[in-house]
């Protein structure tokens, strides 16, 4: 066993020495391919000139060398994955003693409202057979940006399961996926900086460094804080209720009652309206399932910035929905429409007088050849929102799936390639929706 691990050691070595020079190699030719980029865009419009004919070589190149680069990249995954359980195969052999021990404490821990433990299915079926739309809102807790929240529907979601169960089946090629996407929604955003503003932290703090410069007597002083720290106390409960409430509209406002969605539809296209007219009809605002990344930052300052917690707006949406901690496990480095690992969008800098391509953090790009996302030129993206995306699709995944796991990409175990969707599902959700009964 420790001549396999050492084997796998080696393995993993050589694979990642390989990706670190194919990733410089591909680097060399962006930087060449934005260089000859901007020429073609600074000279007359010309589909037969030469230098647009060398841009599209060196497109072609970049895309086979990113294929390559992706395929290392899984195979590297896999045996990092496989060293992982030898090497906990191995310890445990070693002590296993002190392995059952963590075990339990780390049972412990698990809170109820985890999403792998809340049964959300029985009501999801419920909801839809009635005609009820079904929103995840995926939210991204961070530091600046206490939330990021972006809305999916129960369609739009099992849509993009399909995009698991056609990879595979021809990887070499070029060509984007076949089925359609459509760009992310504008994300809602709560910062910590506007909850500080509207409950006057800041000007409180100002007025009590004015006080104690001022030598204000010590029971006034007392007072004054006492005060401040009520209004501060009442004003912050009622902007978490307007905030909140500002989310949700715009979760009602993404997924819109049946009946208003096939107004618009037999407007759109009067001819069909005899064939939608089998939709199922109701009025109701949809169900909402909140998945909310699993993040502790509470009143503790980063550079700077004070950080707030997202506790009172998970207190304030579970009146109103299902709240569920959903774990954020490669959420931010996996792209919502294909599935492939993102890099941070890369652009052009001089630095020291050489030209270099840097990265920037805060928007990422799916660098996928065949990503759908490319046809609707959508590959750039804020990470934030991608995260949020994700965060909706791995909390629904887990809740929709057969054994309570998400799909995997969002699995920290990647020997588990299958996803099975929930056979209750099946019967109830539109046949051509879910083409295999596994994916
Ligand atoms: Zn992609």
């Amino acid at each position: 066993m420790e001549a396999l691990a050492e084997t796998q050691v080696s393995q993993v070595k050589h694979l990642t020495s390989t990706l670190r020079s194919l990733h410089k190699e591909i680097s060399q030719l962006e930087l060449n391919r934005m260089d000859i980029g901007w020429k073609v865009r600074k000279s007359p419009w010309d589909p037969g000139s030469d230098g647009y004919r060398e841009l599209k070589e060196i497109r072609q190149d970049i895309a086979v060398k990113w294929l390559e680069a992706i395929k290392l990249e899984k195979t590297l995954a896999r045996a990092r994955s496989s060293l992982y359980s030898l090497n906990k195969a191995l310890r445990t052999k070693l002590t296993a003693s002190a392995m059952t021990t963590t075990y339990t404490t780390s049972e412990n821990k698990i809170k109820e409202d985890n999403i792998e433990f809340m049964d959300l299915l029985p009501a999801i079926i419920r909801h839809y057979s009635s005609g009820r739309k079904i929103v995840f809102a995926g939210t991204d807790p961070g530091t600046v940006v206490t939330s990021t929240m972006i809305p999916r529907t129960l369609d739009e979601i099992i849509n993009r399961f399909q995009a698991i169960s056609t990879e595979g089946v021809s990887n070499t090629e070029a060509t984007p996926y076949s089925f359609s996407v459509e760009r992310l929604p504008k994300p809602n955003k709560i910062t910590a900086n506007l909850i500080n503003n509207v409950t006057f932290l800041k000007s409180h703090q100002k007025k009590h460094q004015q006080r104690q410069k001022s030598n204000v007597d010590g029971v006034t002083q007392q007072k004054k804080l006492a005060k401040e720290s009520r209004e501060r106390e009442i004003r912050t409960k009622r902007a978490y209720d307007k905030l909140t409430a500002q989310e949700r509209r715009r979760i009602r406002a993404h997924a819109p009652p049946y009946q208003q969605a096939l107004k618009t539809f037999e407007s759109e296209h009067p001819d069909t309206a005899a064939a939608t007219s089998q939709l199922p009809s109701g009025k109701q605002t949809p169900a909402v399932i909140h998945c909310i990344g699993h993040w502790q930052g509470i009143n503790s300052t980063i550079k700077g910035h004070c950080r707030r917690g997202m506790k009172k707006i998970r207190e304030q949406h579970r009146v109103y929905g299902h709240v569920g901690i959903t774990n954020e496990y490669n959420t931010s480095k996996t792209c919502p429409f294909c599935f492939s690992r993102v890099v941070l969008h890369r652009t052009r800098r001089t630095i020291d007088g050489r030209k270099q391509v840097v990265r920037l953090n805060g928007t990422i790009e799916c660098v996928h050849p065949r990503c759908p996302a490319r046809r609707i030129n959508h590959t750039t993206r804020g990470r934030d929102a991608s995260a949020a995306a994700n965060i909706a699709l791995s909390g629904a995944s887990v809740v929709l799936a057969a054994d309570c796991q998400p799909l995997p990409p969002f699995r920290r175990d990647a020997n588990h390639t299958r996803y099975n969707l929930a056979n209750e599902l099946l019967s109830v959700v539109t046949p051509e929706l879910v083409p295999r009964d596994s994916i």
